[in-house]
């Protein structure tokens, strides 16, 4: 099981606060649609997630338009991860619902750096 599980509703989940500006988080990009920000339990150095700014629980949630902002943002956030960390690869990954993985309920996509034989282990429900 994760370590912690945020199922608020709209508005007061942990996203949503970061969105608002109600707590605080290193936010590395931001546009009218979405939102990057650092993830608070870095997996590699430079591991970003980036959210919708509207609360959307998963991906069947978002608009279109809010849909392609999200992959707009991830390939910026992407291009300063290849700029700042040098890394050998670059996964990005999504997890929709618990039996996905997901444990914070308002849509984010990772971008995280990948360096060879850096032991990351993906999987889904991740432990
Ligand atoms: P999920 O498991 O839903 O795909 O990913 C949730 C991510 O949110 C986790 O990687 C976790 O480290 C991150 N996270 C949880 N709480 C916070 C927080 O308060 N601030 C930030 N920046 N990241 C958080």
């Amino acid at each position: 099981m994760p370590m912690f599980v945020d199922t608020s509703p709209p508005g007061q989940c942990i996203f949503c606060k970061i969105v608002a500006g109600d707590i605080p988080a290193a936010k590395v990009y931001e546009d009218a649609l979405t939102v990057a920000f650092m993830d608070i339990g870095q997996v590699n150095p430079g591991h970003v997630l980036v959210a919708s700014k509207r609360h959307a629980v998963t991906v069947l949630d978002l608009t279109p338009e809010e849909a392609a902002a999200v992959m707009q943002t991830a390939q910026r956030v992407a291009a300063a991860a290849e700029a700042a960390f040098a890394p050998d690869g670059i996964t990005l990954f999504q997890a929709n619902g618990a039996a996905g993985g997901q444990t914070v309920f308002h849509f984010h996509l990772h971008v995280l750096p990948r360096h060879a034989g850096d032991g990351v282990a993906l999987a889904w429900p991740r432990k």
